[in-house]
Order: structure tokens, then C-alpha cells, then sequence
């Protein structure tokens, strides 16, 4: 009907323009930000549940914006992702954490693999191995320092794109992590059918572990099958010692939480690394 149809844009919708002007202002403001190096990039330790060590990392994109302060990424990667800009932004934090691990070899001080967030999107585009490969070769870092977080919810489809995009890394020695795992609803045979390395279990599930029965079989569940299948598993979001006994008696391979650290600017993570034991 014409109710429902025709008449749709024709009213003035005050929300609707600021909402829009605010979307505008933000995309050329994210635009000016990966242009002019203003972005910045926080780490967050991953720890090693038998040695009490860290690991790895992962590396975290942050924006202070001049008007509206520290915006989360939570505001900001959807909007990169809706307008493109994701592809420069991800080419800066590749480009970015490639630097840091040339200038720790540099130093010579002990670091970890850092792991970089890659957007469905931008994992399947055509360019995605391309311009990794240009990068590690322009900074000289061999791939194993890296590892590429993909979401669950990103490899349903297109499963073959997925797949050799998956081994292409792997050839590179890059490791991939399939991320945010257990809010997906994906079924469990894509954890034999991809070849990743690692699984995150989503911090939603471990935020109730201890007190939740459900959410603790879960836990306990993904932990026992992705072990089952040679992967390793990492728990997000470890914020007490509640969590971490749970984690450490079902023999859960590594913790990434509040609990040791919030994601931290590059200068006190490189004082994290300097530490020996953490937990
Ligand atoms: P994610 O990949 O699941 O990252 C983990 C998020 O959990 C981070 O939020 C981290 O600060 C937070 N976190 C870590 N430990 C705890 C904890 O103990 N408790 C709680 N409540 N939260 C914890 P952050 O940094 O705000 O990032 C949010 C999301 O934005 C990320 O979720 C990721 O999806 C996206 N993101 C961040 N950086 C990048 C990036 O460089 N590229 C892309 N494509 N996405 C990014
Ligand atoms: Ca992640
Ligand atoms: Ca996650
Ligand atoms: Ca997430």
C-alpha cells in the first residue's frame, strides 16, 4: 500500500539528520585519523596457564578522537566496516605491529606473536594476502610472529574462500584464531573442517563460569573438543581468580583478561614482557 511504500521519505526526521550528519563527520574524521598516524594500537598479554608466562598478544585499535575523547571500537570499527575504510585502517595495524616487532628485534629485548583482528570483509577480500605478503617483506618479520583473529561468526560463509585463505597464511606461518567462539551458532564441524590454530571462547561465557552451570559446561565442553582436535584454547575476558581456578582445572591453555592486564599502551607492555613469571 502507499503507507507503507511510496510516502516513506518524504517526512522531515530531525533524528535521522543528526544521525547521519554524526556519521558523516565521524567517517571523514576516521578517514583524516589512518591518514595522519592518529590512531593508536593497545596490547593486551595473553598468559600461559602452565608456565604463567605471556605468550602472545593482542593488539587492540584505539582512536582519541579531538572532540568526542577515547572512542571504543566498538563505535567505530562497525562504521569502518560499512564505509571500506576497515581496509586501511587493518593495513595501519598491520603495517604498525610489523614495525614494533622489527624494532624489538632491533633492541634485542624477548617479545611474543602479536595477533592482529581482521573483519570478515577484509579477510575475504582479494587483496587481504597480498598486501600481508608486501608488508612482512617490507618490514622484513617473519610470519610467524603474527596471528590472524577471525571471527566465528565470519567463516559461514563462503567456505572455500575461507579455507584457502586459512592455508594461505599458514604457508606464511601466520597462525589464525578463530575468535568471540561459542555466540556463533555455527555447527562444530566447521572447528575439523578449518585448520586454525587457536580458539577463543567469548568472554560472555566466562563472565558466569563459576556461577552459571550451563555456561561451566560449555566451557568445560569447547576446552575438551578444541583440545580434542589439536587446537589451542584461549578464555577471554578472565576478570577474578574464581575464573582462573575453573580455567586452570579444565586445563585451559591460556587466559586473556583484567585479571593480569587491561590492553595497555606499547611502552608498559613492553615493562609486562621485562616481568618473569605473572601468575
Ligand atoms: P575482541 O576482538 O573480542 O577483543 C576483546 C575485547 O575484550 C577488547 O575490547 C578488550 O579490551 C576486552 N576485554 C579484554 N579483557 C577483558 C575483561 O577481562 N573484561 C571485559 N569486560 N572486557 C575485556 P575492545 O578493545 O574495546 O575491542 C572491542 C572489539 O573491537 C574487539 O573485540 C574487536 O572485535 C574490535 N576491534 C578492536 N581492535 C580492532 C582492530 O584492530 N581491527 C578490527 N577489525 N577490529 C578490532
Ligand atoms: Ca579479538
Ligand atoms: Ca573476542
Ligand atoms: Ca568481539
Amino acid at each position: 500500500s502507499k503507507e507503507k511504500g511510496g510516502n516513506r521519505c518524504t517526512f522531515y526526521n530531525p533524528i535521522m539528520d543528526i544521525d547521519s550528519f554524526k556519521r558523516f563527520t565521524l567517517e571523514k574524521d576516521l578517514r583524516l585519523a589512518i591518514h595522519d598516524n592518529k590512531l593508536e594500537l593497545y596490547f593486551q598479554p595473553r598468559i600461559d596457564l602452565k608456565s604463567g608466562k605471556i605468550v602472545s598478544a593482542e593488539s587492540l585499535v584505539r582512536w582519541n578522537h579531538p572532540e568526542w575523547g577515547m572512542l571504543s571500537p566498538a563505535e567505530f570499527i562497525p562504521l569502518a566496516e560499512d564505509t571500506g575504510l576497515i581496509l586501511p585502517l587493518t593495513h595501519w595495524v598491520e603495517l604498525t605491529v610489523c614495525s614494533l616487532i622489527t624494532s624489538w628485534q632491533a633492541e634485542g629485548i624477548s617479545y611474543v606473536p602479536i595477533s592482529i583482528n581482521v573483519s570478515a570483509r577484509q579477510f575475504l577480500s582479494k587483496n587481504f594476502i597480498q598486501s600481508l605478503k608486501q608488508i612482512l617483506q617490507e618490514t622484513q618479520v617473519d610470519g610467524h610472529w603474527l596471528e590472524i583473529e577471525i571471527t566465528e561468526t565470519s567463516i559461514l560463509e563462503n567456505q572455500k574462500l575461507v579455507e584457502s585463505t586459512i592455508s594461505e597464511l599458514k604457508t606464511l606461518g601466520i597462525k589464525v584464531s578463530l575468535d568471540d567462539f561459542g555466540t556463533g551458532y555455527s555447527s562444530l564441524a566447521y572447528l575439523t573442517q578449518y585448520n586454525a590454530d587457536v580458539l577463543k571462547i567469548d568472554k560472555y561465557f566466562i563472565r558466569d563460569v563459576t556461577t552459571n552451570p550451563s555456561n561451566a559446561a560449555v566451557v568445560k565442553s569447547i576446552i575438551h573438543l578444541a583440545q580434542g582436535l589439536g587446537l589451542k584454547v584461549v578464555a577471554e575476558g578472565v576478570e577474578t581468580m574464581d575464573q582462573l581456578t575453573f580455567l586452570k582445572q579444565y586445563e585451559c591453555d591460556e587466559i586473556q583478561g583484567y585479571l593480569f592486564s587491561k590492553p595497555v599502551p606499547v611502552t608498559e607492555f613492553k615493562k609486562l614482557l621485562a616481568k618473569e613469571v605473572l601468575i
